[in-house]
């Protein structure tokens, strides 16, 4: 089966940023594998600390979050628990994201922007995406499993894209898993705030979509999209 790989930093971010496209894998039949490499305990979970939870409980209801999430897309979910603020590489994290990539072989991989000045957790996870990527190619390196391809990286939206130096050059019509994106955008009761800011960002990229369609596609106005930055060159044996 085809399969993708969602590799993020913390539960939220595959949500906000990549909830439309894996629901709409998932809605074709395709196989997706969330692979998020801490709780956000520490750092996207403001509103758990000023109710005064504990660590534990923040960890626990964050997880409690990501899993309910990840169900509402038909995704899989994997944990680290690498810790956040700072996320930092451990041995045991670069093996376990090797061992995911072999495990899964994706097709597609999606994850974060290779900067972000706000949030020093998401290039870290983008460039332990990427590495961990090519070392699972290489027979050299031990581990179960065989070894993987070349598959495609997406990075997904940064929260401030000016600022992050991304270039929306793909944008993916999700129009038809909104609903399912909204759903799992609700169960993100610790940042709450973001929701209105993604609704208005999903239909403003919707709208780009439209504009950027062209004749085959023809999308109308009311489309909802996500945008990605494609990391590596597009192969094709035609230009379309
Ligand atoms: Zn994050």
């Amino acid at each position: 089966m085809t399969a993708t790989l969602v590799l993020t930093a913390h539960p939220g971010d595959f949500v906000w940023r990549a909830g439309g496209a894996i629901a709409l894998a998932t809605s074709r039949g395709r196989r997706v594998v969330i692979g998020c490499m801490s709780f956000g305990e520490r750092g996207e979970s403001a509103s758990l600390w000023r109710k005064g939870y504990t660590l534990d409980e923040v960890k626990a209801h964050r997880r409690g979050e990501a899993e309910q999430a990840a169900k509402v897309l038909g995704a899989e979910i994997r944990f680290f628990d690498a810790d956040d603020y700072p996320l930092v590489e451990t041995p045991e994290l670069l093996r376990g994201l090797i061992d995911l990539y072999r495990e899964v072989q994706p097709a597609v991989v999606l994850t974060h922007a290779a900067a972000d000045p706000y949030n020093f957790d998401h290039p870290f996870a983008h460039a332990i995406a990427l590495k961990s990527r090519i070392l699972a190619q290489a027979p050299g390196v031990e581990g179960p499993g065989e070894v993987i391809g070349a598959p495609p990286v997406f990075c997904f939206e940064p929260h401030q894209p000016e600022q992050c130096g991304f270039i929306p050059n793909v944008l993916l019509d999700i129009t038809e898993v909104w609903e399912r994106k909204t759903e799992a955008m609700r169960i993100l009761a610790a940042q709450k705030h973001l929701h209105r800011y993604y609704t208005e960002l999903g239909s403003r990229r919707g709208l780009q979509a439209a504009r950027n369609s062209g004749p085959n596609l023809g999308l109308p106005n009311e489309t909802y999209a996500e945008a990605y930055m494609r990391l590596y060159p597009q192969v094709t044996r035609e230009l379309s």
